[in-house]
């Protein structure tokens, strides 16, 4: 049983030192609990945050030497629980290992489900964050501008189409030629833009000439920037993550970065904005509930043609420090996931 634990806290970018790979014992099966085999390993944002020492406050930091966390597509190798049976396959929690024991209270049994690594990304915990940030507090209307930065990734492509679908147009940004021509090609935006490009705010004006209604926050850094000035009167911000500032942690301060507050209490002010935060984890609801009907609902729409979804798989357990790395860097096209074991 390989597992991945938190070998140190990083310092700014995190680093494969900051991982250590070990080999135990496979558990073994207590009274109502099941064995659990990874198969594949979600990787996301926020495990980053996980690795400091103070938490991001919904949910408890890491400590040194623990397993660390993630959602997981596992399949039942052994139950002592009434409602699984050895050989199905379940949404879990497993983390960075090989094998895990579960209660069975956090499982969701996937059945059918086409390609399981789906319900980690599109059709999982990712899609259902676009959703509820566009549900509880984006609310675009059709003929609105909406726009999303990190529009390739697991939840902004999936914020671009659901706003599509609600009529808005859809306004993606993301880092480098490659992706801003999937925005538009592969996921049906209305226009793209690069990060990258010096020009960038320009662009980005251009792209939205009737300004700004929802601007879906998962980066801040210099996409808020380009952002602020374009928003009009009444938009709506959910904050779903910053990630550009992710890797600041426990990394000495940068003097020369801007002091941002200014321009964003005036634009809040003046703009008559709403940017809200919220969390996924609190709006699965009773059972699951909420969550589940997202994920019945996307797997169809996903079969069907209705919503495209990419991914970028991680190839073994021991890569997921690297590919953890490079998410963060940006360097994926779609969900990132690792095959963990072979379905
Ligand atoms: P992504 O697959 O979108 O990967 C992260 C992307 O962030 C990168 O591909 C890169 O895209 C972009 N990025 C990285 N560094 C920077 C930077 N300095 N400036 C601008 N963009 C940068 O990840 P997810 O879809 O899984 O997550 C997206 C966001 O949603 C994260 O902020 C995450 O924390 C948040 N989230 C929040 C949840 C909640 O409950 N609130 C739940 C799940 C996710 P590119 O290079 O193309 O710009």
């Amino acid at each position: 049983n390989r597992r991945i634990v938190l070998a140190a806290r990083p310092a700014g970018r995190p680093l494969p030192g900051d991982f250590r790979l070990e080999t135990v014992a496979v558990p073994s099966v207590g009274a109502g609990q099941v064995l659990l085999r990874t198969l594949y390993l979600s990787l996301d944002p926020y495990m980053r945050n996980l690795m400091e020492e103070i938490g991001p406050g919904y949910a408890p930091p890491l400590a040194l030497g623990e397993v660390l966390v993630g959602g997981t597509v596992s399949r039942v190798v052994e139950s002592r629980h009434p409602d699984f049976r050895a050989g199905e396959l379940v949404l879990a929690h497993a983390g960075w290992q090989d094998y895990a024991l579960s209660d069975g209270q956090d499982l969701v049994p996937l059945g059918d489900v086409g390609r399981p690594s789906l319900a980690l990304g599109a059709a999982g915990m990712p899609g259902f964050t676009a959703q509820v940030g566009l549900a509880e507090i984006g609310r675009p209307r059709a003929g609105e501008t909406v726009v999303v930065g990190a529009a390739t990734g697991a939840v902004g492509a999936m914020v671009g189409q659901l706003a599509r679908r609600a009529g808005a147009r859809v306004v993606g940004i993301a880092g480098g030629a490659d992706k801003v021509r999937h925005l538009v090609e592969t996921f049906g935006f209305d226009a793209a833009v690069d990060r990258r490009d010096p020009r960038f705010a320009e662009r980005l004006r251009e792209a939205a000439p009737a300004g700004i209604d929802v601007y879906f926050e998962s980066v801040g850094g210099e996409v808020l920037d380009a952002v602020l000035p374009l928003l009009n009167i009444g938009a709506r911000v959910p904050v779903s993550g910053f990630i550009a500032h992710y890797n600041e942690a426990g990394a000495e301060g940068d003097a020369a970065a801007p002091d941002r507050r200014p321009a964003l209490l005036a634009t809040l002010l003046q703009k008559r904005v709403r940017m809200e935060g919220f969390i996924v984890l609190d709006h699965y609801g009773d059972g699951l509930s909420r969550f589940k009907a997202f994920q019945r609902e996307m797997t169809a729409a996903i079969a069907a043609g209705e919503v495209r979804a990419l991914e970028h798989v991680v190839d073994g357990l021991e890569r997921a420090p690297q590919g953890l790395i490079d998410l963060l860097d940006g360097r994926h096209l779609g969900k990132v996931v690792v095959a963990v074991a072979a379905p």
